[in-house]
């Protein structure tokens, strides 16, 4: 039976660029080597990570302000490594606690500066997004963003204005839509919801935001000027997931860039929301007005009924639906490659256990 994969990173990627990177393991562009034995210094690699730097800048509207970077250790090692590269000891930096992530964003920040939470939505379980921000100190050297809240399903739909510039964790919605760039002094996502396979790190840094004032040690691996001089090409980097973030790149491309995604995006989370909101066994668990094109997260009325969901919609060939445990529930992860069809199938499930039990 044909599997809906809903899971919330990693996640479902392109069929194509999975066909494409099946074929590339076995035998790389006729090279007769596999991409996983090619040199990362070799002609072949340099012209993958270059057409991802390039496709990227292309998708997202970068100037030649911007460095691309790609480094590993997930985005939670950019949770320290940004506050390390960003603060010197003393220095504010203002955060919003909009989840898990924010949260651990914060906690490692800490080590490296004076940390202001300015805005959270911690008392009412994360379920909205904060847009009061006026608590900003004026003295802040950025304010970090989370632009959606992959655990609990909530999303920046509107970039506050601020003063300071943005660093951005877009791990789960990067590349879903168009952003205005000039707003950010870096942004920086794990690639494997939206953007490719696990092992890669996209880090998008202002040149004006790299100090050369730092006072206290910075291991190599851990400096942005290591990853800027080098071309992220400093120590092996994971090759095959920076070619896999190329494939989906390209693909992300040739449906119209992120004005095309972002139709499709959109449509997609309007029938879910939409069943969601017309269905009574079913009701959403965060405000509407913030809820999540990415992440969508639900609960049945009656709490005893969701088993008997779960296993319906397992029947259907749906998988990885369960919510995070700080939610429960269920959490339907809908990115970019998650064909409108599954999601048709999902609705179709919820609709039949509505007439099932009505
Ligand atoms: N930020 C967000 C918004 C996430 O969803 C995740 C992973 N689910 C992370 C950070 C942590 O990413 P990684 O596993 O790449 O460290």
């Amino acid at each position: 039976m044909k599997k809906h994969n809903f899971n919330p990173g990693p996640a479902i990627l392109p069929e194509t660029v999975i066909q494409q990177a099946a074929q590339a393991v076995l035998d790389y562009n006729g090279s007769g080597l596999s991409i996983l034995e090619i040199s990362h210094r070799g002609s072949e690699f340099v012209a993958i990570i270059e057409e991802a730097i390039s496709l990227t800048r292309e998708l997202l509207g970068l100037s030649d302000d911007y460095h691309v970077l790609f480094t590993t250790g997930g985005a939670s090692t950019q949770f320290f490594m940004l506050a390390m590269n960003l603060l010197n000891e003393g220095e504010t930096a203002a955060y919003t606690d909009t989840g898990t992530w924010a949260n651990k964003a914060i906690k490692e920040a800490k080590a490296y500066g004076s940390i202001k939470v300015i805005a959270s939505s911690k008392d009412k379980n994360y379920s909205f997004i904060p847009k009061d921000l006026s608590a900003l100190p004026a003295d802040a050297r950025f304010l970090h963003l989370t632009s959606n809240n992959t655990i609990f399903g909530t999303q920046i739909h509107e970039w506050p204005a601020v003063p300071v510039p943005i660093i951005c964790d877009m791990s789960s919605d990067i590349f879903s839509k168009p952003i205005p760039v000039e707003k950010f002094g870096m942004i920086y996502a794990g690639a494997q919801k939206n953007a490719g396979a696990a092992g890669v790190t996209m880090v998008i840094l202002r040149k004006d935001m790299v100090r050369s004032d730092l006072t206290h040690h910075m291991p190599p691996m851990l400096d942005y000027k290591t990853y800027i001089a080098e071309n992220s090409l400093y120590n092996t980097p994971p090759v095959f997931s920076i070619y896999v973030t190329m494939m989906t790149l390209r693909w992300i491309k040739a449906l119209g860039g992120l004005e095309g995604i972002q139709k499709i995006n959109q449509a997609k989370a309007k029938i879910l929301y939409d069943e969601i909101d017309s269905n009574p066994y079913f009701k959403g668990t965060v405000a509407v007005e913030d809820r999540s094109l990415m992440n969508v997260c639900f609960v049945c009325d009656n709490e005893t009924l969701e088993n008997e969901f779960a296993t319906d919609a397992k029947n259907a060939g749906c998988v990885n639906l369960k919510g995070h445990r700080s939610v429960g529930g269920f959490r339907a992860s809908i990115y970019n490659a998650m064909p409108i069809e599954s999601v048709q199938v999902l609705v179709d499930t919820m609709n039949s256990f509505a007439l099932k039990k009505g």
